[in-house]
This record gives structure tokens, sequence and C-alpha cells, in this order.
């Protein structure tokens, strides 16, 4: 009987002494830090601290935003593609950061696809023409005309050479033929806030930061560059209801880790991030600022790769090389 106990007490000291190291090193154990690679108030911003004030409540841990600027996020995403691969870097980039810099930036310090273990897509994001209160044209069809009478005049504010808004205008103005002079922001936040003070003239931009200023009626929405119009702005005409159905752009915010990042770390944090997406409160909050909840199954890593890949491929003939 004793030596019976003995045995089991012998063996429960055993599976504790396997138990406790491996639950010790269950992930996360400290804070994690999401880079932002634009200035707080954009897009990439919002969308990041809203998924991640819900994953760090799964999680169990806090996730520090940085918001690391500079050339058009590139500055941010190499940092993020040589941080330590644990689990506790990690980044929210998009379309600009993880396929059109690819093209843009011959030089580029990174290659979304090798230095990235795709973690999840956080959200659509529709594109709209946008322009100051008081800029001259009152539709999108003024818009073009006045645009193209004016291009050596007019200015269009961007987030900087590979960013969404950047890439986005640059698309329309080759449609329109036309080459306006451009203005860099570290982030379209601060853009959105030159462009209500009427200090730029227009932006192609994420929905995301656009939907509460056009509802204030601080800025003004020519139309949304999608098929169908957004629910968060039923106001605001597609680009083909407005006369210009050859400008269709979406872009897409979406999370990654350093290569070589764990599966088991990148299967914890793809579960976190389902989770803030099906979540009532988190779903709400994308919503009213016009985002696109990704359907299940584009919510894998997998769907992620598949998908920086193919937007890869879809902008590097559409754009040359910045010189
Ligand atoms: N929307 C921005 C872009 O143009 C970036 C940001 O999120 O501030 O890429």
């Amino acid at each position: 009987m004793t030596f019976i106990r003995a045995l089991a007490g012998a063996c429960l000291a055993s599976l504790c002494g396997f138990v406790a190291p491996a639950k010790a090193q269950t992930y996360p154990t400290r804070s994690i830090t999401m880079i932002v690679p634009f200035a707080a108030g954009g897009p990439t911003d919002v969308i990041s601290r809203i998924v991640t004030s819900h994953m760090a409540q799964t999680l169990g841990q806090s996730i520090i935003i940085e918001n690391v600027v500079g050339a058009g996020g590139t500055t941010a995403t190499t940092r993020a593609a040589r941080a330590t691969n644990d689990g506790y870097t990690l980044i929210t980039g998009h379309m600009g950061t993880h396929a059109a810099s690819v093209p843009l930036y011959p030089k580029l310090a990174y290659h979304p696809e090798k230095d990235f273990e795709p973690v999840a897509l956080l959200a659509g994001t529709p594109i709209l023409i946008l322009a100051r209160k008081d800029f001259p044209p009152k539709d999108l069809k003024e818009f073009v005309t006045y645009v193209k009478a004016n291009s050596e005049k007019v200015n269009a504010a961007h987030a900087g050479i590979g960013s969404v808004s950047h890439v986005s205008c640059e698309l329309l103005h080759s449609i329109l033929d036309i080459k306006p002079v451009g203005v860099p922001f570290n982030g379209t936040g601060p853009a959105m806030n030159a462009l209500v003070a009427g200090q730029v003239d227009y932006i192609c931009d994420q929905i995301v930061n656009a939907v509460p200023q056009i509802n204030a009626g601080t800025i003004k929405a020519y139309a949304i560059a999608t098929p169908e119009r957004n629910p968060s702005l039923p106001n605001v005409p597609t680009t083909a209801e407005a006369g210009l159905p050859g400008f269709q752009a979406q872009a897409w915010n979406a999370m990654f880790a350093p290569k070589g990042t764990s599966p088991a770390i990148i299967a914890s944090l793809n579960a976190a991030a389902i989770k803030a997406l099906d979540d009532e409160t988190v779903k709400k909050r994308l919503l009213e600022l016009g985002s696109v909840i990704p359907v299940p199954k584009d919510r894998t890593p997998e769907a992620l790769a598949a998908l920086v890949k193919s937007e890869i491929a879809k902008w590097t003939p559409v754009l040359k090389p910045a010189s």
C-alpha cells in the first residue's frame, strides 16, 4: 500500500515534472508587439487596434501597437521581417506592404512570401475617391473633367510610394492618363487630417478612416471603387454608377509573423484573430467603418498565403519600378 502510494506519488511528481515546464512555455507568456507600418489614426492602425484588443483577451496578454512609419510601410515591414520569430513581434501589413511594394521597390529588403508566415486576413477595405470639402467638382464626372484640365495644379495625398493610397490613385491616374503631384504622408491618418484642413486636394483611400469624415461632412466622397455600394455609406455611388466603371479597387489588411515562427504559435494567433472577427462588438465596429469581414474560407494562413501570391502577380505587371 505504502509502496503503491509512493509509486503513485512518484508518477504524479513525474507527471507534474512533465507538465509544468510545458505549461511554463505556453505562448504567450508576455506582451506581444504589433507593428503598424503607418501613423496612428489610419486604416491599418484602426483595424489593428480593433482586432488586437479582442485578441489580447483571448491570448491573455496585452498586444502593444507600435507605429513605425516611412517608405510606404516598407521600413516597418523590413523591421518585422528581421524580428525574432518567437511570436512576440508581428505586423499588420496590407496590399501595399505585402504585394505592391515588390514591383515598386527593386531593392526591397524583404520578400512578402519568403520572409513572413501569414497569420490571418483581417479585413477587406474598399477604396474611395475623396476630396477636400471645397474642391470644385461636385460629382465624379466633374472630377474627371477637372483633374484632366488641371492636372498640373491638383495634388493627390498618399501614404508613401507603394502604399494603398498611392497605388490606388496611380491606377486612377493611369485610367485618366494624368500625372498630378503626389503629396506623401506617413499614413492616411495624417493625410486625412490634411484633406479635412483643405491642405491637399484629393486622395484614393481605404474606406475605414473616411466613413466618419464623410458622415460628418468634412470631406467629399465622389465614388466607391467596388461593384456594390457599401452599407456604411449608402449614398456614395459606385464608380460604375458615377461614370467611371474601369476604376475598381479594393485593398486588404492582414496579420503576418516573421518567417519560421512555429506552426503552433501561428495556429494560436490565427484562432485568436478568427475569434475576434466573430465577436459581435468587433464585427459591428469593422462593419460601421465599411470593412468587409473575411468569410471563413478566407481566414486561414493558407488562404492569406494564396492572396499574397495572387496580389503580387496582379500588381507586378501594373506597377513600374519607382525611379
Ligand atoms: N491606408 C494607408 C495606405 O494608403 C495606410 C494607413 O493605413 O495609414 O496604405
